[in-house]
């Protein structure tokens, strides 16, 4: 199962731009140095937690200025597919006026049920 893992990492002062540079590496999907508790923020994909880790562990080994990683893992959930949303038909007519005591009457009705008006057809 295809595994997403955001790896925060912290650098040697200064150091947090070349981060950047291991959008180089296969997997990694984003890196930015940030600001904070962090140095910098990577978006690693991977085809399994094997594979994960050893992109962790190759961009370490590349990376000589990484005091520390803190790899969190994404919960996968596949998107849900989305139905198209349904389209309200307006209501078909099925009353009409009897044009002879103005009640509503059912469309079809051979005559009219209060005051006994035939319709034409
Ligand atoms: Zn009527």
């Amino acid at each position: 199962m295809v595994v997403l893992a955001y790896v925060l990492v912290k650098m040697k002062p200064g150091t947090s731009k070349e981060m950047v540079g291991s959008r180089l590496i296969k997997g990694v999907q984003m890196a930015h140095s940030v600001l904070g508790r962090y140095d910098a923020v990577l978006v690693i994909k991977a085809d399994d937690l094997k594979g994960l880790s050893k992109i962790i562990y190759d961009l370490i080994e590349k990376h000589p200025n990484v005091v520390g990683t803190e790899t969190l893992l994404a919960l996968f959930y596949p998107a849900k597919e989305e139905k198209p949303p349904k389209i309200e038909r307006p209501p078909s007519v099925i009353s009409h006026h009897c044009p002879s005591c103005h009640n509503l009457v059912e469309v079809g009705a051979p005559f009219c049920h209060f005051c006994g008006f035939r319709f034409e057809k």
